[in-house]
């Protein structure tokens, strides 16, 4: 397929529901090489936030290809534990991954907008250190591949293995849309895969360290991500239509 050809499918509903339809029932890794091939290996990337869903995508991802370009967003405010597995996984696979950072250091951050902007204004601060060094990066690239799951989350309950993500212009690829929690960990399991312990310690979700607490039994995986806030979500992944 043509890579107009792809975009051209991805815009027109039916044949983009088509395309769904044939890649929902295929393994992650297929789904990976498919993009891949479709897209080009120089212009497709890896989303990876080192949780477990993303360390699962980069077993997956680098058996697929090696030179796959895979990019995680240091907003200079993750976990020490995360970085840990960053680094245990950049050794297991002999990767280095991209760091894509933020325009304003912490403390330029804090001289501009004040201490503490995640406590006041964390739409801004996602903004400023995730979303916004997300566009700039992604930019040169024609597809990106996440970790996204419909089970994660109601805003991500719709999500599909392929889509035209009108917000950033370009194809997503969300290889385990229709994963369950248990068959992603039965992979880690199976690959013996680094992934980051504080999912041992009531921690399903984990983002920057400020913005993030435990999870208490029985509530929603992503209870634990901006709690006591309305927000849900950084504003990387806008809900698609079709
Ligand atoms: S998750 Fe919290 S600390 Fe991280 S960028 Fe968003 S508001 Fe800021």
């Amino acid at each position: 397929m043509e890579k107009q050809l792809l975009q051209d499918v991805l815009l027109d509903v039916s044949q983009l529901k088509n395309l769904q339809e044939q890649l929902k029932t295929k393994h992650p890794s297929e789904i990976i090489r498919f993009g891949v091939e479709e897209i080009g290996i120089k212009a497709i990337t890896l989303a990876c936030s080192f949780g477990y869903e993303d360390v699962a995508l980069v077993d997956m991802a680098l058996k697929v290809n090696p030179e796959l370009d895979i990019f995680y967003l240091d907003t200079d405010l993750h976990f020490a534990e995360t970085y840990e597995v960053r680094d245990r996984l950049s050794e297991r696979y002999q990767k280095e991954f991209i760091r894509v950072a933020p325009n304003l250091s912490l403390q330029e951050q804090q001289e501009q907008y004040g201490d503490e902007l995640w406590k006041r204004e964390p739409d801004l601060c996602c903004k400023l250190r995730k979303v916004e060094p997300l566009k700039q990066f992604l930019s040169g690239y024609q597809g990106w591949i996440t970790g996204i799951r419909r089970e994660q989350s109601p805003t991500r309950a719709n999500a599909e293995v392929i889509e035209w993500d009108r917000a950033f212009n370009m194809v997503k690829l969300n290889p385990l849309a229709y994963w369950t929690e248990k068959e992603v960990w039965n992979y880690i399991f199976a690959h013996d895969i680094p992934y980051n312990p504080l999912h041992d310690q009531q921690y399903p979700s984990i983002g920057c360290q400020p913005c993030t607490r435990q999870v208490k039994p029985g509530e929603d995986p992503r209870a634990g991500r901006w709690a006591g806030t309305a927000k849900t979500e950084c504003g990387l992944h806008v809900p698609q239509s079709t």
